[in-house]
């Protein structure tokens, strides 16, 4: 099921199709600049490949790659970036101050996600994760602008998701690439009142009231669109962040309303059920099972990560 696949979105950006889970649910995105090439998200092991065919069918030499930056170290995102940064000598990683030891040394990495997946799950969605020479990573500060041959490329930290979260604002597209920190949104949910935005909570540096300021500073920035990892261009965002901060509500209000004691299995209930009503007010006409199928995954790492969330809270 696994070949190129990828669409050119306007102001010389390519959307590549990132086969995660399923297709249509992540992407990563090559920027392209007077010959230079920048790429946001890189997608699992597989998807490396896939951007390497890209650039020999555009004609891109590899040495035109100048950054590789994975928007954070969650491996839907950053899973690839080893075989990349081996496939692309010139290219620099750029990644949040929090994320560099994973990318160094991503074996902690790797077990961590083995726990979660299991060996044979984790084999077939990620291959395996290869270390980066560190003299090849640059640590991303507020506002650090890199130069795209002429295209600026302008690094936001945007904690909340999870600490070593970051955005690419690009004056050209007058657009953000978001991530996960502005939600995810699949275009099977979409309908005439729009997308349908829904903030993953995703284990383990789930931080709701930084996630809040993380929306409210990407709004400042006027962005006319954004470009999110799951899936795809979101235009006009502003529109939808008062239901991105209604999400996060509403999900912390029935975590801190459950007692410790079987709290995921019941939070990851009433997760699906919210989804399902809201789904429907918006329009969405899609059978239960089907939503499963869409968001199943995602509201259980939402439970996944409140319950992780709630435990700190109970130590602290
Ligand atoms: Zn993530």
């Amino acid at each position: 099921m696994s070949e190129l696949k990828f669409q050119e979105v306007g102001f010389g950006i390519t959307l590549i199709e990132g086969w995660y889970e399923r297709e249509g649910m992540a992407c990563s995105y090559l920027i392209e600049s007077n010959g230079a090439v920048a790429l946001v998200d890189t997608g699992t092991a597989r998807v490396s490949l896939h951007i390497l065919e890209l650039l020999e069918q555009r004609g891109i030499a590899r040495e035109q790659v100048k950054y590789i930056i994975p928007t954070h170290v969650h491996l839907d995102h950053a899973g690839g970036a080893g075989q990349l940064m081996q496939a692309l000598p010139e290219a620099q990683l750029i990644i949040h101050p929090y994320g560099t030891r994973h990318m160094v040394d991503p074996s902690k990495l790797q077990a961590g996600a083995t726990a979660v997946y299991g060996k044979e799950k984790f084999k077939k969605a990620f291959d395996q994760l290869l270390p980066i020479p560190v003299e090849r990573v640059t640590e991303m500060e507020e506002g650090m602008e890199l130069d795209l041959n002429g295209r600026p490329l302008r690094m936001v930290d945007t904690p909340g998701h999870a600490k070593h979260h970051l955005c690419v604002w690009d004056e050209q597209s007058k657009g953000l690439f978001t991530g996960d920190v502005y939600g995810n949104s699949y275009p099977e949910l979409t309908t005439v009142k729009g997308r349908y935005l829904t903030p993953v909570t995703s284990p383990v540096q789930l931080d709701p009231p930084a996630w809040h300021a993380s929306i409210d500073k990407i709004l400042a920035m006027n962005p006319e669109r954004l470009f999110l990892t799951h899936y795809g261009i979101l235009e006009q965002p502003a529109a939808r962040a008062e239901q991105l901060h209604k999400d996060l509500d509403a999900y912390l209000e029935m975590a801190t309303a459950l007692p410790p004691e079987g709290r995921y299995e019941k939070l990851f209930a009433q997760i699906n059920e919210y989804h399902q009503q809201q789904v429907k007010a918006h329009g969405c006409e899609l059978s239960n099972e089907e939503l499963d199928r869409l968001i199943g995954s995602d509201n259980e790492l939402c439970a996944q990560g409140l319950e992780v969330w709630m435990q700190r809270q109970e130590r602290a």
